[in-house]
């Protein structure tokens, strides 16, 4: 099962906030509602998902749950 729903972390302001994952693209640009930070992935990262998520992107999911290298959208 691939989880869609992701709780990012800004990390200026430490809030929280859930956000449901497109299937079939990256999110590459988040704007925090808190603080109206813009997020952009941590390098080597593919989405800000994986950065600042506790649940990555659903690509990398399906990585790991097929014990495939990491591979993005
Ligand atoms: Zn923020």
């Amino acid at each position: 099962m691939t989880e869609l729903k992701s709780t990012l972390t800004c990390p200026k302001c430490r809030e929280a906030s859930t956000e449901t994952m497109p299937t079939n693209a990256c999110r590459f640009f988040y704007d925090c509602p808190h603080c109206s930070e813009k997020l952009r992935p941590l390098a080597g990262d593919c989405c800000v998902f994986c950065s600042y998520g506790d649940v990555p992107c659903p690509p990398i999911q399906e990585a790991r749950a097929n014990g495939t290298p990491a591979k993005c959208c």
